[in-house]
């Protein structure tokens, strides 16, 4: 592995032409754009795998690459995902399949660790300088680059870069430079995901079970939260194996004080309900497999950027004139209060990201990819889907490239000239 040389002591500063801040779905294909793009580019992930939430968290079906009968989001995301379908003999989807009715059967599954080392391998190959266990602790703007103080195993170092990319899945670094942000109090739910076994759903007694839980919530033994929604026992957790059930509410896990809450709160969840099911007659055997071991986080910030996607907009389908990508995902908001609020596309919608929508309005050398990117929180419940930060992590890694190599600011580089870079590595790119 390439490691960028640091001295804690004497804070040597090394030039990148591009600094990416966070290795999720987004970040992995900025970098990766970035590098194969010619320019010196490094990748700072405070965890020790790449992937974000779709590793760590395990979170590892991933939406939505096709849309009523055809492909609309390609590029090093997919590039990515197949190869890792290819390494374990899993099918491609059908891309001819129009109906999106049941949207989640269009989700690619894929096996996360071996995800995470196809990963490392295209970084590797394409130079990009990964430094796993590092987190940005200070950006400022210094002779028109970004000066980075990061934070690694061995104590502070220092790097600068022409163009830093916002990958945190936080906006962290947006925030960190004075950009604006959007925050929802409180933010939807956060689950902690993992796979049940040892039971045959069909030989329980589901109306004991949630008899029993109802009695378990009233004394105070578990969470109503801990199988989903609502008061009563979500049987769907043991008929869909786990999986995506729980909910952690109330915590904006944005920053480390509330992403310690939500870790602690997530696991806790997971033990009282494990705790709670291997009692019941059927499930003494259970056994619960994790893909990941993060609490998955669904909002926390977005940024404000030049432009903002609205729910009108998205559901329209509209085609933005500087569109980039393209998007698909039906609304998806976790309330609390309300339940699940799922609006699914009109036939033939295939909604689009503009490229304004990633840079932080008002700043400079700075952009921002995946589920941070400039939109009112509904359309985010549709575009933090991970296609989606794929593809904007890729379009932000072009332009992040394009302006280091020109010289000229962000907002200066031709359109033309990022479209034509992205079809050159395979994305699809809406006209
Ligand atoms: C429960 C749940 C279910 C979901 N279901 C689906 C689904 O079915 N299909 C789908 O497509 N999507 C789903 N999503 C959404 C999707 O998984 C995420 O929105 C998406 O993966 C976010 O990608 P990202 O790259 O923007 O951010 P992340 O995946 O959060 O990656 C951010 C990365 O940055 C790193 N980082 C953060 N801060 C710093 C820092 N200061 N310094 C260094 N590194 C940092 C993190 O460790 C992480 O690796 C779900 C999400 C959740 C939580």
């Amino acid at each position: 592995m390439t490691a960028i040389s640091r001295d804690s002591r004497n804070m040597s500063t090394e030039f990148f032409d591009v600094a990416v801040i966070g290795a999720g779905a987004a970040g992995i294909c900025a970098a990766l754009q970035a590098a194969r793009t010619g320019v010196r580019t490094c990748l700072i992930e405070k965890n020790g795998i790449p992937g974000g939430t779709t590793t760590a968290a395990g979170i590892s079906s991933l939406g939505i690459f096709n849309a009523w009968g055809k492909q609309v989001i390609a590029g090093i995301g997919w590039e990515l995902v197949r190869e890792t379908l290819e390494i374990c003999g899993h099918p491609l989807p059908d891309f001819t399949n129009p109906d999106m009715s049941r949207h989640w059967m269009h989700e690619v599954k894929i096996d996360p660790v071996i995800f995470a080392a196809v990963v490392d391998r295209a970084l590797l190959d394409a130079g990009v300088e990964i430094q796993y266990h590092t987190m940005l602790g200070d950006i400022v703007l210094e002779d028109d680059n970004r000066r980075l103080t990061l934070c690694g195993k061995d104590g502070l170092y220092r790097i600068k870069a022409k163009n830093t990319i916002d990958c945190t899945g936080d906006a962290n670094v947006v925030k960190m430079a004075g950009g604006e942000c959007r925050e929802s109090f409180p933010c939807q739910p956060g689950t902690f995901s993992y796979y049940a076994a040892g039971y045959d759903p069909e030989k329980l007694d589901i109306e004991a079970i949630s008899a029993a839980y109802a009695a378990a919530v009233a004394a105070g033994e578990l969470s109503n939260e801990d199988t989903g929604w609502g008061n009563a026992f979500n049987p769907h957790v043991l008929f869909s194996h786990g999986n995506n059930s729980n909910h952690i509410s109330g915590i904006n896990a944005a920053d480390s004080a509330g992403r310690t809450r939500i870790e602690i709160a997530g696991r806790a969840s997971v033990l009282r309900l494990y705790r709670f099911l291997r009692r019941q007659p059927g499930l003494e055997n259970l056994e619960l497999h994790f893909d990941g071991c993060e609490c998955g986080v669904r909002e926390t910030r977005t940024i404000v950027g030049d432009t903002t996607v609205t729910v009108a907009d998205y559901t329209a389908g509209k085609r933005y004139p500087d569109a980039i990508c393209n998007a698909f995902y039906p609304i998806d908001l976790h309330d609390e209060k309300v339940g699940l609020d799922k609006r699914d596309l009109a036939p033939g919608t295939v909604p689009t990201v503009p490229l304004s929508a990633l840079l932080p309005h008002r700043t400079r050398r700075l952009l921002a990819a995946g589920r941070i990117l400039s939109s009112d929180r509904l359309a985010n419940s549709a575009l933090r889907v991970q296609a989606v930060c794929m593809a904007t992590g890729q379009a932000a890694g072009a332009l992040a490239a394009l302006s280091a190599k020109s010289g000229a600011p962000l907002r200066e580089v031709p359109l033309a000239e990022v479209r034509a870079l992205l079809k050159a590595h395979g994305a699809i790119v809406p006209e």
